[in-house]
């Protein structure tokens, strides 16, 4: 009997969407062409810079958190997907728009434009069960979009890639008397660039990749920076113009900050570096069994999809992870699961599997909201999917020079992006000049 090939709708056209893309574009014989919405007008997501913040011209929020002066904080030999290598004369570690030059070259040389329908927004995902006489349900899925027209279309496909980021929501704690705050608030989703904070003090709040790279740019501009944050003590060199302090517990009624440690001073600039709430605003999670929290999403089998609809897909939900190689991992394995050369668990096993890993995480002293950091995990986990899945597991030097590169990110974080590395092999890697 003649079938017809599965449809795949794909959310957002970011990295993880463009290696959804490709991918299915490669298995003809097994998938129709894929749909890919994208609520902007370029490919990229996080690395098409937007001077702008709030709302776009269509009132939109502003999706991308790049700010103007990024470079990456991973060499470009293991940043890639194993599959596309940036421009060998680019140095390692590169601005923003040449990572943005690297999708637009990977969506071109895959010819994934003609799939992509811009200024689109995906508005509802909703899994229907489709009975058809003598046969077993089956769930398809029902999306709803809407152009720069207003125009609402929905269309049905047999799975759903999830790829729209994790990186927009700004997550603001709670800090008690904010209100009293007589400076400026903003969120690192909302800075742009050093200059307009010269001669100001700005409390940064999170020390990690992003509140620590804003805070030395922010020195360097001649700010005075505090450097705020829950960690212990950082005992890197950091730059004049930075130094450490506690948690801010709150901002008292005249306006000026306390400590964790008791103290309390004064600024001009609060600055959360706070990181992102996942935000799926078009999925109703309780249909889909799932919890979705600031911090986490779940139950998700192989942080992927939720057990009882394993052909939705989040791409790259996992946080602490090399991204471009985990997505293309992530991708081949679902694309396996849906052409059915991966044999799924049953609902129940599969349940079991995500709750026994999650308890061994938190027995293991891992809070919470710290699940879908992968971290270490993440070079056993690939190395799964490409075993399950049957696909080429990323090659060890990915895992050593990215080792290396943290290692040298601890120690050096003003100055490690002045190296450069080279592949020599899958397993080796060199220092050049
Ligand atoms: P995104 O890039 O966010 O793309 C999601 C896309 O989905 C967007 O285009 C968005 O418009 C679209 N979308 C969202 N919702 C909808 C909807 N409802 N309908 C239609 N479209 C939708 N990674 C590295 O490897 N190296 C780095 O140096 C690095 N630095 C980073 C610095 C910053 C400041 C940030 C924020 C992230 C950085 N990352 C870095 C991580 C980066 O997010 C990933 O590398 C990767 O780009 C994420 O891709 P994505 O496709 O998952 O999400």
């Amino acid at each position: 009997m003649w079938m017809m090939l599965p449809r795949v709708a794909v959310v957002g056209a970011g990295a993880a969407g463009l290696c959804a893309a490709r991918h299915i574009l490669s298995r003809r014989n097994s998938f129709a062409p894929p749909v890919v919405f994208e609520l902007t007008e370029n490919v990229g997501g996080t690395w098409c810079y937007d001077e702008r913040v709030g709302t776009n011209d269509n009132g939109r929020p502003i999706h991308s958190s790049m700010y103007r002066d990024l470079r990456t904080n991973l060499p470009k030999e293991v940043m890639m997907f194993p599959d596309f290598p940036f421009d060998p004369q680019l140095s390692s570690f590169l601005p923003h728009q040449e990572v943005q030059r690297y999708l637009e070259g990977y969506c071109q040389s895959h010819d994934i434009r003609p799939h992509i329908r811009f200024n689109t927004v995906v508005e509802n995902v909703k899994p229907v069960v489709v009975t058809t006489d003598g046969e077993e349900g089956r769930t398809t899925w029902e999306v709803t979009s809407s152009d720069s027209s207003g125009c609402q279309k929905t269309e049905t496909f047999d799975s759903v890639f999830v790829c729209s980021g994790h990186y927009s929501d700004p997550h603001i704690p709670d800090v008690p008397g904010i209100e009293n705050f007589k400076g400026k608030l903003l969120h690192s989703h909302s800075y742009r660039c050093a200059e307009p904070f010269s001669g100001q003090s700005v409390v940064v709040l999170g020390a990690k990749a992003s509140g620590l790279d804003i805070s030395i740019e922010l020195a360097k501009a001649g700010a005075q920076v505090t450097l705020s944050h829950s960690r212990p003590r950082l005992t890197f060199p950091l730059p004049p113009g930075i130094q450490q302090s506690s948690s801010v517990v709150a901002v008292e009624e005249d306006g000026s900050i306390l400590f964790q440690d008791g103290s309390v001073g004064a600024a001009d600039v609060l600055m959360f570096c706070t990181g992102y709430n996942f935000s799926y605003p078009f999925l109703d999670a309780a249909q889909l069994g799932l919890e979705i929290q600031d911090h986490l999403v779940s139950p998700l089998y192989r942080f992927m999809m939720p057990p009882a609809f394993p052909t939705l897909f989040f791409i790259g939900i996992c946080k602490i992870i090399c991204p471009f190689p985990n997505f293309n991992c992530q991708v081949q394995f679902a694309l396996a699961v849906l052409d059915r050369s991966v044999t799924l668990p049953s609902l129940a096993q599969m349940e079991e599997e995500v709750q026994r890993e999650l308890q061994e995480k938190m027995e293991r002293g891992v809070q919470q909201h710290h699940l879908l950091i992968m971290d270490r995990d993440q070079w056993e986990y690939c190395q799964t999917l490409a075993r399950t899945a049957g696909f080429p597991p990323l090659p060890p030097v990915v895992r050593s020079l990215y080792e290396e590169v943290w290692q040298q990110r601890r120690v050096h974080p003003e100055n490690y992006r002045r190296l450069n590395y080279r592949l020599i092999s899958d397993t080796q890697w060199e220092l050049i000049d």
